[in-house]
């Protein structure tokens, strides 16, 4: 690790926060350190909770993408985190972006270097108002997946590159989606004589596996009913040549469902040298990329043998210990109306570990760990992080617990419900991509600079 004191700084982008370089333990350390100071000298709030985003591993995720799938462009799904630093640096590596609304399409054309062909537009239905903005902005490759899109699309977008979205198989995805989206392969060649009769062009094929897809074969399947979309484009007279593979990539399963995708095009598409083959990719560029460190505001004793217990034939036997039965409650700066929405929406469990203890980053591996349940600091009886993890029981009130992988679906849709502010992001170029990310940044910013 480096030191303290080795810590570079400099801002690139003058309208974002400093960007820092050096490893990421190093700005975590760094942040509890300031917050502690600030806590000392009662400043309010000062125990923030706060992110560290690392940028050199958004740039090592991109690496793998062009190692394990240079033949897929992926265009990143903007939802999944439209942090401003990622969409540049992902713009300087030459990504596309997924937008799914007029906010974020503007955030993206803001950047600077994106042009409107960089954009798809893959929400298959849009408000008419929106796809209007689409057109007069030049975002014209958006999915469909029903007839109304079609005759909204004809009436205020009729140069639009339209893209079926079809319905695949997604029950091996932490969140499914085909409840909601997708044309199942029966209304496909009704769907594509619609758009012919409205004079629309259809370019091509998207689907969506889920995301958080645990079983990397169900792209075979996806590819081989892609394929067969492709025939009845044909027979309705058009000549797709845009395939869109959608996101659903874990980063741990991300080789493995890259192979099976190549083995998918190679068997389904063995012709595709015109075919521009596209992926919407959310969580595996940022997931791994984002840790958040949060500050003990309060612990509680739940149930100890010592309570009193009310006199009541059904009250518990409060005179033994029980094992299964979290020791502490420990009651953190962030939640589930925060960051840790994930939990909710994104169907995450969460993992915390020590920071520091007792106000020392040297946290012994000997510490006994005990049942605990972590909570969020709203009044809400829902916000509740971990209902059992193991911890040590005796951390105090302004020790510090870390989470890895927060950088996927969770700041995007934090609220301040209660009152409590979205924790920050500080963010680092990362050990040894450092100079790389830097590099790449600054030649961006002095291109586009601040538009
Ligand atoms: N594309 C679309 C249309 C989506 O709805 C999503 C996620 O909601 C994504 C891409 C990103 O998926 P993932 O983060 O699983 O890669």
């Amino acid at each position: 690790l480096k030191t303290i004191n080795d810590v570079e700084e400099d801002i690139i982008f003058p309208s974002l926060p400093p960007l820092l370089s050096g490893h990421p333990e190093v700005h975590l350390r760094n942040g509890i350190m300031n917050a502690s100071r600030l806590a000392s000298a009662n400043t309010p709030d000062a125990e923030k909770a706060f992110f560290v985003a690392d940028l050199g591993q958004v740039y090592l995720q991109h690496q793998r993408w062009k190692t394990a799938l240079p033949e897929i462009r992926p265009f990143y799904a903007v939802k999944c985190n439209p942090d401003p630093y990622v969409i540049r640096l992902l713009a300087a590596l030459g990504t596309g972006f997924d937008c799914a609304s007029n906010n974020e399409i503007a955030q993206v054309l803001e950047v600077g270097g994106i042009e409107p062909q960089d954009i798809i537009y893959a929400n298959p239905c849009k408000a008419a108002s929106f796809i209007r903005n689409a057109a007069k902005v030049g975002v014209d490759t958006m999915t469909f997946d029903n007839s109304d899109e079609l005759y909204k699309i004809a009436r205020v977008h009729p140069r639009a590159r339209c893209v079926v979205r079809i319905l695949t198989d997604d029950s091996k995805s932490l969140c499914a989606f085909g409840v909601k989206y997708g044309a199942p392969l029966s209304t496909v060649p009704g769907l594509l004589a619609k758009a012919k009769e409205l004079g629309l062009e259809v370019v091509g094929v998207s689907f969506h596996v889920g995301s958080g897809c645990y079983d990397p074969n169900v792209y075979m399947d996806a590819l081989m009913r892609a394929h067969s979309v492709f025939v009845m484009g044909n027979e309705t007279g058009y000549n797709f040549k845009l395939l869109d593979v959608g996101g659903g990539f874990e980063d741990a399963l991300f080789e493995k469902a890259a192979a099976v995708l190549k083995a998918g095009l190679d068997r389904y598409f063995p012709n595709r040298q015109d075919m521009q083959i596209i992926a919407e990719p959310g969580r595996f560029y940022v997931s791994t990329a984002f840790r958040l460190a949060t500050n003990i505001i309060a612990r509680r004793a739940p149930l100890k043998p010592s309570t009193p217990s009310l006199p009541s034939a059904t009250a518990p036997d409060d005179s033994a210990p029980n094992v299964d039965q979290p020791v502490v409650m420990y009651y953190i700066n962030d939640g589930v109306y925060g960051a840790f929405n994930c939990i909710l929406f994104d169907h995450q469990i969460v993992h915390p570990h020590v920071l520091s203890m007792n106000g020392s980053f040297h946290v012994s591996q000997d510490e006994p760990m005990h049942l605990c349940s972590v909570w969020g600091p709203t009044c809400d009886s829902i916000d509740c992080v971990s209902k059992k993890t193991t911890l040590p029981a005796n951390l105090h009130v302004g020790d510090w617990l870390g989470f890895d992988n927060m950088g996927a679906y969770t700041i995007c849709a934090a609220s301040q419900f209660n009152g409590f502010e979205l924790s920050k992001v500080i963010y680092t170029t990362g050990g040894s991509t450092r100079f790389e990310v830097r590099n790449i940044l600054a030649a961006f910013a002095a291109k586009f600079s601040e538009n």
